[in-house]
């Protein structure tokens, strides 16, 4: 018998719970989801229908309920379990896109792959093979900027597959989309379907989609409504037991509400960035260690972001013959790293905690690492630059620009390869700040 492969169980997810403004984003959902069904989840704006997708992605933890995806219980899974969930059992797509401008298209498609520490040469097959798919191999070396909003999104659909998922979530996929690059997107979710054999689940509030679903579940103020078959792929059993319609609330407060909150939290970006954060960190910190010393430092590093593990635990093992299940690196590096690290960790922590005080510390922190020689009205006119960056008003290579232009003309006159050092330490920084 074929058993449903997520099983979404009187789900309810409520926001600022027994406060005033208590928001009930999602009021007992219970949803039954079969292998390479194609599910549309539809309703007006603010309904609960991302809720129960990232319910269902394990980035939004249920207040009650149950969520079970291939047999796990998503509460029960470690964070290290769900982080190893996200890189391989489920793709995800958005309507905001969330890929990383500083990397190539290239790279942001293999960014899954990276975390399952694959080697250079696999990686970029698997991701050139469906940028060719795709119709994008020929941006494979552009930055995401440079692409239109339909590339972008075929970028993140190669991204969400790189790791052969067997889910795939995507909330508005097309919702940024003009009409000729929604159909583009919306006929290649079809064929992800029916030829890939992908489970797919789509959330829209655009009618025109339906047609595409298998099955439709229709939202109301945080509760299904109702659900519609266009082709059945369940097993007989399920068709008995049809959900019974629940009765409508109307909540004018909740469509108030619903603005702010379109997008990913931080906190739910953040669980995603981690081992990807790991990498990047490691990498921007060591350059002479050789494969097996740079693979173990990575893991114990995953653990120390995770914190898992202590400064002084990390040093230890970096520290440790990897026979002793350390990195086989010495002491001193070991410690150098750490104190690296937590300085680094320390600038993106007080960023987070007080901006605007955060760039003074963070730039004073920029001068004193790279000892950049500047006079008084240089000082503030890095910091202004700084602060730029750190509210995204520029790139990095806006940065870069004004970091290397001359004095006279309004920059600060760094050699090009400091400017390009100080750049890479801020932009390791504003990675790390996004944390969970
Ligand atoms: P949809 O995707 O259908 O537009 P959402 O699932 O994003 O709806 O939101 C459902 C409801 O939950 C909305 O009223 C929204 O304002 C509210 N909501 C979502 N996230 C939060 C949050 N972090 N805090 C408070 N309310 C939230
Ligand atoms: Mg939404």
């Amino acid at each position: 018998m074929v058993e449903p492969c997520i099983k979404v169980d009187q789900l309810r997810v409520i926001y600022n719970k027994g406060k005033s403004n208590e928001v009930r984003s999602l009021d007992g959902v219970s949803v039954e989801i079969y292998p390479e069904e194609y599910i549309i989840i539809y309703g007006p704006s603010g309904c609960g229908k991302s809720t129960l997708l990232y319910g269902i992605s394990g980035l939004q933890a249920p207040t009650y309920g149950d969520v079970i995806v291939q047999g796990k219980n998503l509460a029960q899974m470690t964070k290290k379990e769900k982080v190893d969930f996200h890189q391989t059992r489920i793709g995800m797509v958005f309507q905001a896109f969330y890929l990383i401008e500083t990397l190539t298209v290239l790279d942001n498609v293999c960014l899954p792959k990276v975390f399952r520490g694959e080697n250079l040469k696999e990686r970029r097959e698997k991701a050139m093979e469906l940028l060719r798919r795709f119709g994008i191999a020929e941006q494979a070396d552009k930055f995401p900027a440079t692409l239109s909003g339909g590339q972008k999104q075929r970028v993140s659909i190669a991204r969400a597959l790189v790791n052969d998922p067997e889910i795939i979530l995507a909330d508005e996929p097309v919702g940024n989309l003009d009409s000729e690059s929604a159909q583009n997107v919306l006929d290649i979710f079809k064929e992800i379907n029916s030829t890939d054999k992908k489970t797919l689940i789509m959330v829209t509030h655009n009618p025109e989609h339906l047609v595409y679903a298998d099955r439709i579940i229709y939202m109301k103020d945080g509760k299904k409504v109702n659900e519609e078959v266009n082709n059945d792929k369940r097993p007989n059993e399920a068709l008995q037991k049809d959900v019974a319609a629940t009765p409508e609330v109307i909540s004018s407060e909740l469509r108030l509400l619903m603005r702010t909150f379109k997008n990913l939290s931080l906190q739910q970006v953040g669980v995603l960035l981690i081992p990807f954060k790991a990498k990047q960190l490691l990498s921007h910190i060591i350059s002479e260690l050789n494969e097996e010393q740079i693979g173990s430092a990575e893991n114990l590093l995953k653990e120390f972001l995770f914190k898992n593990i202590d400064g002084e635990t990390l040093s230890n093992k970096l520290d440790l013959d990897y026979d002793k299940g350390g990195a086989g690196w010495n002491k001193m590096r070991a410690m150098s790293f750490t104190n690296r690290t937590q300085s680094i960790l320390m600038q993106a922590d007080s960023l987070n905690s007080n901006q605007e005080e955060g760039i003074i510390t963070f730039s004073d922190y920029l001068v004193n690492t790279f000892q950049l020689k500047l006079d008084q009205d240089l000082i503030l006119r890095f910091r202004a630059f700084i602060k730029l960056r750190v509210e995204n008003r520029v790139d990095r290579f806006g940065l870069q620009q004004r970091l290397d232009a001359p004095r006279k003309i309004g920059g600060i006159g760094l050699y090009k390869g400091t400017a390009e050092k100080v750049v890479r330490e801020v932009e390791v920084i504003m990675l790390l700040r996004y944390s969970a």
